[in-house]
């Protein structure tokens, strides 16, 4: 079922083992139309963006293993060209323009995808780990988890709202924060950061950004944070986040960093009752946090990981109205190897979106 002329071989970046490089083929096999299975559709990408996941992916640097030969990315946005035969209830249509995420698929029956925690299901499927992901042309990925982009916002704009906003937007949803609470963003300034500052202040929260350099500093707070804390220059971050807040500490802290520092802290810079949220996924780190002052002060630490179908739906819908902007840098697919390296390096700022159209 398409009206669309699909080729039969597509340009992708594939990784064929592990620790070694990213190969851009140029002759790689489209799945035909016919061969999709029920609830598959068949997305012709306009970009993807490029996420720090899709590194750990291709290095396999995590206690969990990709699929081999794999095809990353999980930050697509496309047209769907194709949806396989015998699908029912499809609640998009070819034609549409949808959104891939890194939970590409869950089985929606199962008690985690019934309470919500679609990402937490046993059978999920994952964008450019365990199926093929969005560094390719033409993806398969499944009706029931796409996620419909609204008219108005360029398919750049949205890209990496699809795993950065999601994951940074479900993590300030449940941060268990009311209007008008602390915030403590560490890495600000950074991909997942900058978009964290907005939709915290979507929510009326009021934002101390750490992260480091002049550059960062003025975007913060050009973004709304109101309270800025270089981390290499403070002798003391704990405490100059407790005389930010009038002395109490922080309601909430969102941390998406790698090292395990930056949760240690957070326990100390909580006022009684705060909430660490826990979003990044360092392969070793261990959370090491002071169970005495854990107890005493009645600190939540919960663990977020990227978001569900409606979680998704929210965060594009608020980029979608203008109140929340990626910051990002287009280049062309074939630039992956070297968008890897400056992710190692720590030199990109903001988001990178490869284009598809671009050569
Ligand atoms: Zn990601
Ligand atoms: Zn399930």
């Amino acid at each position: 079922m398409s009206n669309f002329t699909i080729p039969e071989t597509q340009k992708a970046a594939v990784v064929a083992k592990t620790g070694g490089s990213i190969e851009i083929k140029n002759d790689h096999p489209v799945r035909a139309p016919k061969d999709l299975a029920p609830g598959e559709c068949l997305v012709k990408l306009e970009c993807s963006g490029a996420c720090h996941t899709d590194l750990h992916a291709a290095l396999g640097d995590w206690p969990l293993a990709p699929k081999l030969p794999l095809i990353g990315g999980h930050e697509g946005v496309g047209i769907i060209v194709a949806i396989g035969e015998h699908t029912s209830k499809s609640p998009v249509k070819v034609g549409d323009r949808v959104g891939i995420k890194w939970l590409a698929d869950s089985c929606l029956q199962c008690e985690q995808c019934r309470k919500g925690r679609e990402q937490c299901c046993s059978e999920a499927k994952l964008s450019g780990f365990t199926v093929d992901g969005t560094f390719q042309e033409y993806v398969v990925s499944f009706v029931n988890h796409v996620t419909p982009i609204p008219e108005g916002l360029p398919s750049d704009e949205a890209a990496s709202i699809l795993c950065a906003g999601v994951t940074v937007y479900r993590a300030i949803k449940y941060s268990q924060t009311e209007a008008g609470d602390w915030m403590v963003l560490p890495g600000a300034g950074g991909g997942l950061g900058h978009l964290a500052i907005q939709y915290a202040r979507v929510r009326g929260l009021r934002v101390i950004a750490v992260d480091t350099g002049a550059e960062k500093k003025e975007l913060c707070l050009k973004l709304g944070a109101e309270k800025w804390i270089d981390f290499k220059e403070s002798k003391d971050i704990v405490q100059d986040i407790r005389d930010a807040t009038g002395g109490q500490g922080a309601h909430s802290a969102v941390v998406t960093s790698a090292a395990s520092s930056g949760y240690t802290q957070a326990v100390d810079y909580l006022r009684p009752g705060g909430t660490l949220m826990a979003v990044g996924l360092p392969g070793q780190a261990k959370l090491e946090a002071s169970i005495f002052f854990t107890v005493l002060k009645g600190i939540s630490i919960l663990g977020s990981y990227v978001g569900n179908r409606q979680d998704a739906r929210e965060a594009i819908d608020i980029a979608a109205r203008g109140q929340v902007k990626v910051h990002f840098v287009s280049r062309p697919l074939a630039d992956l190897k070297d968008v890897y390296e400056g992710m190692k390096a720590g030199t990109i700022a903001g988001r990178v979106v490869l284009d598809m159209s671009k050569k």
